[in-house]
């Protein structure tokens, strides 16, 4: 898929993973709508997710604007994806306050977008949904 000319504010789930650079969304049959689309699309572990159920309870649009961040939940998942990906989502939600979500969001298209042929790149596998190369 190529990279979105903005990518959707409904991409960026309240932890900070970015839905759009997701192997689920980036997939050919029925693409999951992200974070914040219906549950209907989302693979079970992200229907299941305590993050986005807390977010909510709580009212917050990102888990970085809760009293109570960094919770020992997101600082799980972020160890996770740090380890398997190279993507800290702590970071990602110092970004999504300091420079705001559309800001972060410019970020991330710059950071996952194919040098060789303007695809989106997985995030996680670290190659391109277009062209097969990796970063
Ligand atoms: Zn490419």
């Amino acid at each position: 898929m190529k990279m979105y000319t903005n990518i959707p504010a409904t991409m960026l789930a309240p932890c900070g993973i970015t839905c759009a650079v997701c192997y689920v969304h980036l997939k050919e049959k029925k693409p999951c709508l992200g974070c914040r689309g219906q549950d209907a699309s989302k693979p079970e572990h992200c229907r299941k997710c305590k993050l986005k159920d807390c977010a909510t309870s709580r009212g917050v649009d990102f888990c970085v604007e809760c009293p109570t961040f960094p919770c020992a939940t997101i600082k799980r998942l972020d160890k996770s994806y740090r380890q398997r990906y190279q993507v800290s989502l702590i970071d990602n939600a110092v970004r999504i306050k300091t420079v705001g979500a559309k800001g972060h969001l410019l970020e991330e298209k710059e950071r996952w977008t194919c040098l060789h042929c303007g695809g989106i790149i997985f995030l996680h596998d670290q190659v391109c949904s277009e062209c097969g190369k990796g970063i």
